[in-house]
């Protein structure tokens, strides 16, 4: 099995392995995608047809013109869209929803959700909060509870 990322945020923590989280909605059938002990391939854009992608941007390289890589040269920047591999350690769920304006998540304090942004490879901002992390969220309907599956790896 395979997780595929593509948000700009997370990719330093990607490339640096500190990601060990990923948290996606609750497939329809109720049932997590995978189990812990299983293997999973970690790509970055994984449907892209491109090979190499650009650490700055996160873009595909496909052209011998890059901004991002001028005036580095093009390995320093680029990185292959498998990242590695990583062996599942924890799954479990979470409910959330819609706060005045920031996504909650049932039975979490401030402190709690916090952590699981930062495992999550988001950074916080000067005033320690965690806004990359709640607009990321932002993306899905929260306007009733919804249900995510929080799954961990190591890096293997
Ligand atoms: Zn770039």
């Amino acid at each position: 099995m395979a997780f595929s990322f593509s948000a700009i945020e997370i990719l330093p923590s990607l490339l640096n392995k500190t990601k060990c989280q990923t948290i996606r909605p609750l497939p329809k059938n109720g049932i997590p995608r995978t189990k812990v002990g299983s293997v999973h391939k970690l790509f970055w854009k994984q449907r892209s047809k491109y090979p190499l992608f650009c650490r700055k941007c996160g873009n595909q390289i496909h052209t011998r013109i890059h901004n991002c890589l001028f005036p580095l040269n093009e390995t320093k920047l680029a990185f292959p869209k498998l990242l590695g591999t990583g062996t599942i350690t924890e799954v479990f769920e979470i409910e959330m929803w819609v706060g005045n304006d920031a996504p909650l998540i049932k039975g979490y304090r401030l402190q709690d959700t916090y952590e699981l942004a930062r495992r999550d490879g988001f950074l916080p901002g000067d005033d320690g909060k965690y806004r990359g992390f709640y607009d990321y969220f932002m993306r899905y309907d929260l306007s009733t509870p919804k249900r995510f599956v929080v799954y961990r790896w190591e890096w293997d």
